[in-house]
């Protein structure tokens, strides 16, 4: 029997309605919930993402501005921008649009993230949230993961006591994901590019995540039958094609339920940022 589809779009227009609600049940208490997003440069990619949150924000009833600035503005002054932004109490969520551009060194961006109010800090970037989420305390996650941890809920996967391979480690994705995985009491292994027999590893999963930046290459005989599969990468193939990192196809054959690519967890990401923002406005009432 092929998999089911975890449909990404639906699943966040749902995540989208319960964030108008809960933002217009800030509203009612006094507080529009902000949103301002930072955008350095030209990127063609940060244009549209960025673009797209601000939309979606204004749809959900969150006020939402963006920052733009010149590519060649220095880390400095990204630093001034998220400083003012701060101590702002129209903005209650500050979003940093990476890359930033080329003339900013990866320490100087860390630099940046780091100048954002950990209570502002919507992304789930800074490292004061990122030790939260170690230490089992509330903060803010990272939206790509919060939304991969929603579609288990959504299809039914209860992660307890399941094997779970992650396979990527970053800061924004892997890692996040790996220590929510571990809060929902998986068994979580952590893969990269020095893991040793990636397919026989992944063949042991219940629940695969994918964040690795590489087309189709989980193939579908690395599939445990049965396995949930969750595709967040975003490459494309060689006709130029939108794909994920799983053999879609293959996976389809084998897999319970399996995210698409796109309409996966693109859509989602996006949801959980929204989400976030209504949370640090509610936080801001002293909620
Ligand atoms: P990243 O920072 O580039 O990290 C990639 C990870 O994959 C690294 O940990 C790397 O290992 C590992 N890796 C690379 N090649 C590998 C291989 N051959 N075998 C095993 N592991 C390998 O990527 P990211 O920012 O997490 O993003 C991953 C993908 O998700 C990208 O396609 C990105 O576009 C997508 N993404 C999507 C969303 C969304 O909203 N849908 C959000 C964020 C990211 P090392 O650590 O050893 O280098």
């Amino acid at each position: 029997m092929p998999a089911q589809i975890i449909d990404g779009r639906a699943i966040a227009r749902k995540v989208r309605g319960e964030v108008a609600e809960y933002a217009a049940a800030v509203q009612a208490r006094g507080v529009t919930p902000g949103l301002a997003v930072i955008l350095a440069g030209e990127d063609p990619a940060s244009q549209v993402y960025v673009r797209n949150k601000q939309r979606a924000a204004e749809r959900a009833g969150i006020n939402a501005r963006t920052i733009r600035l010149p590519a060649d503005v220095s880390a400095a002054g990204v630093r001034a921008e998220v400083e003012a932004l701060v101590v702002d109490p129209e903005v209650h969520g500050i979003l940093v649009q990476l890359p930033l551009p080329a003339g900013i060194s990866a320490a100087e961006t860390r630099e940046v993230l780091a100048a954002v109010d950990p209570d502002k800090d919507v992304d789930g970037f800074h490292p004061v949230n990122l030790g939260r989420l170690v230490a089992g305390e509330p903060g803010f996650v990272a939206c790509t993961p919060s939304g991969c941890m929603r579609f288990l809920v959504e299809a039914g996967v209860d992660p307890s006591g399941k094997r779970a391979v992650l396979l990527g480690r970053s800061t924004i994705v892997g890692k996040p994901m790996a220590l929510l995985l571990l809060q929902a009491n998986a068994t979580v292994t952590v893969c990269h590019s020095r893991t040793v027999d990636l397919p026989a590893v992944v063949r042991e999963a219940d629940i695969v995540v994918a964040a690795v930046g590489r087309a189709g290459m989980v193939r579908g005989d690395w599939i445990k039958p049965g396995a949930t599969v969750i595709d967040v990468g975003i490459n494309r193939d060689e006709e130029g094609k939108l794909c994920g990192d799983v053999a879609f196809e293959e996976a389809l054959e084998v897999a319970g339920h399996l995210t698409p690519v796109p309409g996966g967890v693109g859509p989602m990401t996006i949801a959980y940022l929204l989400h976030n923002v209504c949370v640090a406005a509610e936080r801001s009432l002293g909620a």
